[in-house]
């Protein structure tokens, strides 16, 4: 007993059909449930598999006896795991002719196939903030659809089979050639009848607003593709995708170095040697950073996790405080000459440990 369903029922044929119904009638469905002409419903995908399934057994004829004896508990062992959807393209080959591939399979005759619709591509502007988080957005497109009261008809030229078949004489005697039926790009179909404001192949532009899910730690000129949101096809073909570029708008303190930031954190002369609590901006706020007593011009501060999440999920990146301190150059007289004093003053001299230690241990710190 299986709680699978009926393999002509599925295909909706009857047991007496015919090896060409059979074909027909699974050419049919795959193209209906094809995932790519339905990216928005992952019953279709089922529907497809179930199909490729029945027709798998019913067009080998020892296997299609089988069945026809004995159900699906007739097939067990040799087939029962259901198809991959390798198994599934590779099995396109034969029904839709070498046709197949290359963005395009098997249309409602044998050897055409069916055509993919272009590609749109649209910018998309992101500050850091929404790149750290990541973001959804909507987006509006205006894009060729498939317009109401088309009908199609077979092909002239190829008679629908998407192909046009040469005799050539050679020396080796009469040779068949085929090539792709220029008339219809392969699809064995041509307009019948169309609304007259649709262009050559009843397709119309039409706005849509489309949401787009971008994931944290996105780069600037990155594109990213949505399957299935381009234009339409011709003849009833697949969508194109929809290809989304970004564009980094630059953060107007932080600079981005992949999944890092920098800050440049500019301190007074007194907070360097007396120490202080400053305020810098993040990708999700502020925090507060100490800046220690007698700290050097040049020291890199870094802030643990509060960069950006790296795309490829290698963690998050860190904000690395840059410090500069600010050397007063508009004193009083009396500053000044509280300066002059101290000209000499052993504490205000450079010390050699502290300026090359300092140095190596940042560049260190950076390259840890
Ligand atoms: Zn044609």
């Amino acid at each position: 007993m299986s709680s699978k369903r009926d393999y002509y029922e599925v295909l909706g044929v009857s047991r007496s059909a015919s090896d060409a119904d059979i074909k027909s009638a699974y050419r049919k469905l795959a193209l209906k449930y094809h995932p790519d002409k339905n990216p928005d419903d992952p019953s279709a995908e089922e529907k497809f598999k179930e199909a490729a399934e029945a027709y798998e057994v019913l067009s080998n004829s020892d296997k299609k006896a089988q069945y026809d004896r004995f159900g699906h508990d007739g097939l067990k062992g040799g087939f029962g795991g259901g198809m991959n959807m390798d198994d599934i393209f590779s099995q396109f080959g034969d029904i839709f002719g070498s046709a197949f591939g290359g963005g395009s399979f098997g249309g409602a005759r044998s050897n055409s196939r069916v055509v993919k619709g272009s590609n749109l591509r649209v910018k998309m502007k992101l500050t850091l903030e929404e790149i750290s988080s990541g973001v959804k957005k909507k987006i509006k497109v205006n894009k060729l659809v498939q317009a109401e009261g088309v009908s199609f008809k077979s092909c002239n030229s190829c008679n629908g089979s998407g192909r046009i078949s040469r005799v050539t004489q050679t020396f080796l005697g009469a040779m068949q050639t085929q090539s792709t039926c220029n008339t219809c790009q392969g699809a064995g179909q041509m307009i019948d009848k169309k609304p007259s404001d649709t262009d050559a192949y009843g397709l119309r532009k039409q706005e849509e607003v489309i949401e787009i899910e971008i994931p944290a730690g996105v780069e600037d000129e990155m594109q990213l593709s949505v399957r299935g949101k381009g234009n339409a096809g011709p003849f009833n073909g697949v969508n194109g995708d929809l290809i989304v570029v970004i564009e980094e708008i630059e953060h107007p303190e932080l600079k981005r170095e992949n999944e890092h930031v920098h800050y440049e954190a500019v301190v007074s002369f007194s907070d360097a040697v007396l120490g202080a609590s400053l305020e810098i901006p993040t990708l999700n706020g502020k925090a507060k950073i100490k800046i220690e007593p007698g700290t050097q011009s040049g020291k890199i501060l870094r802030l643990k996790g509060k960069g950006l999440p790296s795309i490829q999920g290698y963690g998050m990146g860190d904000l690395l405080v840059h410090v500069h301190v600010w050397t007063p150059n508009n004193l009083s007289k009396e500053e000044k000459s509280w300066f002059e004093k101290n000209q000499d003053n052993p504490n205000f001299l450079p010390k050699e440990k502290d300026k090359a230690g300092g140095f190596f241990s940042r560049i260190r710190d950076y390259f840890s």
